[in-house]
């Protein structure tokens, strides 16, 4: 794909939900804002259907969310793109990553990691507030990793964050050259052992690299100054799964010419590691818009890990969709 892909000037945008449950009202916020946005820019509403997660996501959790679409009155443009069915596509990307030395294998378990970074004090946790990775598996040169897949041991893949930044740092995109005035911390680690992981923090320049625009509902537009460094060396691939939320969404966004992304606040942060990608990728960078996230009366976020109350309980509650739109502003 990558630069290749057809410059699409329309509008498009996307509701991209994860059937691994049921939809709430923030997701109901979610496809109503990206429905307003796109009718008033003339643009197209796609669906896709993120299911990556092959255990927990389930086609009858599919099924009820284009119930729960269809109940709201929603009408999407084109083809549904189901994720589950373009591994491959993802996975070849991964390869391309990894041809360039910006993945590599890392063979800890969750259970290492945490005894690594336990040895350190006030170790740092990226924005969800996981312990960024230690890098232990970098110090593993390619041909152990060779041995060690060989031979079988689980492994996953991971970005080589502080590398993709000097590859960005580096000007290899053209317009995208680093303007050393921008300048932003990076966590790295230049010795890594099994048992004793030595962090060590250096700086580097991004320049603008991986900068990006949101804009509001009322059109005005920011330019972010992306930190992917806080994110540390994310996971882009696992055995069982050849890719990752990060890799596949940019991935798809690219690949269907999706313009504007409207998403919840919940995932801004993340929005830093997807425009390393795409600028690594050399694929386009959409716009960004991210909405508020719904509490429940306890003052909880919604979601479907806490099983808060679905559209499918309201509707059985006898509430309609006309009310939904209603109490969320759309009415
Ligand atoms: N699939 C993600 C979710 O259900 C949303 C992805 C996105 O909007 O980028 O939370």
């Amino acid at each position: 794909m990558a630069a290749s892909s057809p410059a699409f000037t329309e509008p498009v945008f996307r509701f991209a939900p994860s059937p691994n449950g049921r939809l709430h009202l923030g997701h109901a916020l979610s496809v109503l804002t990206n429905e307003r946005l796109a009718r008033k820019l003339g643009g197209r509403l796609l669906l896709r259907i993120e299911d990556i997660d092959v255990t927990r996501c389930k086609p009858e959790f599919e099924a009820g969310i284009r119930e729960d679409l269809a109940w709201l009155g929603l009408r999407f443009d084109g083809a549904v793109r189901r994720q589950s069915e373009h591994f491959e596509s993802y996975a070849e990307a991964v390869r391309g990553l990894q041809a360039r030395r910006l993945v590599y294998p890392c063979f800890c378990s969750r259970q290492m990691i945490k005894r690594a970074v336990g040895l350190h004090k006030a170790w740092p946790v990226d924005p969800d507030g996981a312990p960024l990775y230690p890098g232990t598996c970098r110090a593993c040169g390619p041909a152990e990793a060779a041995t060690r897949i060989r031979a079988g041991e689980p492994h996953l893949l991971r970005l080589a964050m502080d590398r993709a930044i000097e590859v960005l740092d580096h000007g290899a995109f053209g317009r995208f050259r680093p303007n050393a005035k921008n300048v932003i911390d990076s966590w790295s680690l230049e010795h890594c052992s099994r048992e004793k992981p030595v962090p060590t923090f250096s700086r580097n320049a991004l320049g603008g690299a991986a900068d990006y625009v949101a804009f509001d509902e009322a059109g005005h537009e920011r330019r972010v100054v992306a930190q992917p460094v806080r994110w540390g060396d994310v996971v882009l691939a696992r055995k069982e799964v050849p890719t990752s939320y990060h890799l596949s969404v940019v991935f798809d966004d690219a690949l269907q010419g999706v313009t504007h992304v409207v998403r919840g606040r919940d995932l801004e942060a993340a929005t830093d590691i997807h425009v390393v990608l795409q600028r690594l990728l050399g694929l386009p960078m959409p716009r960004y818009h991210f909405h508020p996230l719904l509490s429940d009366e306890t003052g909880q976020k919604l979601a479907k890990s806490r099983l808060s109350e679905s559209l499918a309980d309201l509707r059985a509650r006898g509430v309609t969709a006309g009310e939904i739109r209603a109490q969320l502003g759309f009415g």
